[in-house]
């Protein structure tokens, strides 16, 4: 099927990033099935999408109304969807057991002719694939959140994606107005996340260390390096309880030295200070969503 037909979109739970992409998707004029095994988040993604479209319009960026671009998106809590839809796009936590058993049951409902993407940030697509039929028709598409505020998105090929699925993909990537990255090896955390987590874990260090606080670091990658945000704040807007996942699974391919290893995110974590999405993290946030320093 050419990319121009492809018109219908699953995504596969309803968090950060799968609400960021199913907005960006509608936007986009795709019709989007988003799924999420919790109808809680299914609700709270909801109230986020109207948020920002809310926003977008008010800047006059929304080519539609918010009501227009809302109306093409429904939402389910069954992946019955996959045997319909044209692309399929897997949000669900970084945790490779659970990706796996989301893309058996995704293989075995959608047509052979759908390909099947990860938004993973650091798992082998290659390692995902292992679990369908058809690895040649399953690629990563790496969103960077927030979604409809970032332009890159990372296109990668595992081992056994066909060289169409793969072309597919960047085109897919074009057709939501963003920016696409070719990955053409699939190694763990893929580019840009190997890249931040170097400069990531020399940050911590030196917060942990005393040397500079969150706030001096950011401002320093900003004005020093045209950082648009600090490491800090990136760290803030994904979740904390996200990079200790991602860190989990570095571990365990033996890749921990890229990563942080301190202490201080797995304190942060068991205190609830998660980021962004709990109202504080290495900044705390107002309800409106203002950043501010945390005394
Ligand atoms: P999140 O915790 O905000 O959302 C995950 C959602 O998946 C939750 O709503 C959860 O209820 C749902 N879920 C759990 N099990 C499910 C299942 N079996 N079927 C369907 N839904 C299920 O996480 P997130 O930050 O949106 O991250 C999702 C994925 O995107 C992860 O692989 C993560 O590594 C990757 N990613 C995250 C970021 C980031 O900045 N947070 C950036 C790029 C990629």
């Amino acid at each position: 099927m050419k990319n121009s037909d492809m018109k219908t979109v699953l995504i596969v739970g309803a968090g950060f990033m799968g609400s960021g992409i199913a907005q960006v998707c509608a936007q986009t004029g795709y019709s989007v099935h988003l799924m999420d095994v919790k109808p809680e988040a299914l609700e709270k993604a909801k109230k986020q999408i109207h948020w920002s479209l809310e926003k977008l319009s008010a800047k006059e960026t929304l080519q539609e109304s918010p009501d227009a671009v809302l109306q093409r998106i429904t939402t389910q809590k069954d992946l019955k969807s996959a045997a319909t839809v044209d692309w399929i796009i897997e949000c669900a936590p970084e945790i490779a057991e659970l990706k796996g058993d989301i893309f058996q049951e995704l293989d075995r409902l959608a047509s052979v002719e759908t390909p099947l993407a990860t938004n993973t940030s650091s798992i082998p697509i290659t390692r995902i694939a292992k679990n369908t039929r058809n690895p040649e028709r399953v690629l990563g598409i790496h969103f960077f959140g927030p979604v409809p505020l970032m332009d890159l998105v990372e296109v990668v090929k595992g081992k056994k994606t066909s060289p169409e699925v793969f072309e597919q993909g960047v085109d897919f990537v074009r057709s939501l107005a963003k920016t696409p990255v070719r990955v053409n090896k699939d190694i763990p955390g893929f580019v840009m996340n190997r890249i931040f987590s170097a400069a990531f874990r020399e940050a911590v260090d030196l917060v942990s260390q005393g040397v500079v606080s969150v706030e001096d670091t950011d401002i320093g990658m900003r004005l020093g390096y045209g950082w648009s945000s600090g490491p800090f704040e990136v760290a803030d807007n994904a979740g904390l309880d996200t990079f200790l996942l991602v860190n989990e699974f570095m571990k365990s391919m033996k890749e921990e030295h890229l990563f942080s290893t301190s202490k201080m995110i797995e304190e942060m974590v068991k205190q609830g200070r998660l980021g962004r999405k709990a109202g504080k993290g290495f900044y705390g946030y107002t309800a409106e969503g203002k950043r501010i320093p945390l005394k």
